[in-house]
């Protein structure tokens, strides 16, 4: 896997750092609130297990599954494959999230979260490409671990065609690999 990345962008080490400093925010903000964490699968696995470790108070783990809805071109519709198991009425979410780019999965499992009745619901992406945003979105994150260029990443549980997500750090892909 290794050769097929063209660089290293952020290294097990500054990823760990980061994460460390996001885990002292979200104490601050939601130690005494018995949080639910809830995880946008798959890429979110390996940043979800390190980012709840970093946080060191009550808190309850959930998961949903989504992927757009490839049946018409334009819109860019969602469908929910999993739902979050926990009965969300009055509870403090904090979405966790891989990566946000044109902010269309994040928009959609904000409001899909607010309406089951959440208390509050907030963002922690640990990557944010901010030149991928499309007209129209108005999803603001509240937790942002790195700002990142416009390029296509893997690793950290990032996948090309579900492949390169166990690597440890996150990584630009060549271009050849695309090309193939
Ligand atoms: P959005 O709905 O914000 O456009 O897209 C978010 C989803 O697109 C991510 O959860 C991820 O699945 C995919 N995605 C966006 N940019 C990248 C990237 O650079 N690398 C990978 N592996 N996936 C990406
Ligand atoms: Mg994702």
């Amino acid at each position: 896997m290794e050769r097929d990345i063209k660089k290293v962008l952020l290294s097990q080490e500054q990823i760990q750092n980061r994460i460390a400093e996001l885990g002292r925010e979200l104490m601050a903000d939601y130690a005494d609130k018995n949080p639910v964490f809830v995880g946008v699968l798959k890429g979110v696995v390996v940043f979800y297990a390190d980012m709840i470790r970093a946080f060191n108070a009550p808190c309850q783990l959930d998961f949903m599954w989504i992927s757009s809805y490839k049946g018409t071109q334009s819109t860019g519709n969602m469908l929910v494959r999993q739902d979050v198991s926990a009965d969300l009425k009055g509870r403090h979410v904090v979405i966790l999230e891989d990566i946000l780019d044109s902010g269309r999965s994040l928009q959609f499992t904000y409001q899909h979260l607010l309406d089951k009745g959440a208390a509050s619901v907030r963002i922690c992406t640990l990557l944010d490409k901010p030149e991928g945003r499309k007209h129209g979105i108005t999803i603001q994150v509240d937790y942002t671990g790195f700002t990142i260029p416009n390029e296509f990443v893997v690793g950290y549980g990032l996948d090309y065609n579900e492949k390169y997500r166990n690597l440890p750090y996150v990584g630009i892909l060549k271009p050849e690999v695309y090309e193939k």
